[in-house]
């Protein structure tokens, strides 16, 4: 028997830096899996199915969500998001820990379905910063953008909701806070006594 994953979510605002976060992250860790949603949007230029997304139909996408597919979805800028249910149970059965880059919508929803899953929330340097991050990414209309900054305060204004805040102002110092965070959590006696106690033969 191998010790369970640990089951992670990763929020933030767009203009946070937490793409590039994540990628870091996994390049630097095999132990650590992310989930690849499906989504209703369209592809943005370099963005490969399968990879970036499962990008779907309105009809597929609410077809598997009648099916039970998703582990939680949720409408974000008129488009559907979700975390297909089989890769996640699979992995986290597996040993491996599962990252899901989600919004706060379907963030809560894992809250509700899952006892014990840990929160993280990446948060900018600064206001000025997220700003600059905004419009730099340059694949928005103007109207896009003012809604992106406009949703990145509102959620910033979720932070209570989780667990630890990951500030990204150098990617190196925060791939390394999150790792420490994956340690701990899965040294906590909460989560390890259980393949504790049945390697030494001692019972529960
Ligand atoms: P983007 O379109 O910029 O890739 O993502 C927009 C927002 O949707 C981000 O806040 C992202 O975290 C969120 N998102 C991506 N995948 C999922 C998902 O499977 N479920 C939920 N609830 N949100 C998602």
């Amino acid at each position: 028997m191998n010790q369970k994953g640990l089951l992670m979510v990763i929020s933030g605002p767009s203009g946070t830096g937490k793409g590039t976060l994540v990628k870091h992250l996994l390049k630097r860790n095999n132990r650590i899996q992310l989930s690849v949603s499906a989504t209703t949007r369209n592809p943005r230029p370099g963005e490969v199915d399968g990879v970036n997304y499962f990008f779907l139909k309105e009809a597929e996408f609410k077809e598997k969500l009648a099916q039970d597919e998703f582990l939680e979805h949720a409408e974000v800028y008129g488009n559907y998001y979700g975390t297909p249910k089989a890769f996640v149970e699979d992995q986290l059965n597996k040993g491996q820990s599962v990252l899901l880059e989600i919004d706060i919508v379907g963030a809560l929803q894992i809250r509700e379905k899952f006892e014990e899953v840990v929160f993280l929330f990446v948060i900018p340097p600064s206001l000025k910063e997220l700003q600059r991050r905004i419009k730099t990414r340059g694949t928005e209309t103007q109207e896009q953008m003012a809604k992106r900054m406009d949703s990145a305060l509102e959620e910033i204004k979720e932070l209570k909701q989780y667990d630890y805040v990951i500030l990204n102002d150098q990617i190196h110092k925060a791939t390394r806070l999150i790792e420490s965070i994956v340690e701990a959590e899965l040294a906590s006696v909460k989560r390890s006594q259980s393949y504790w106690l049945d390697l030494f033969g001692v019972g529960r």
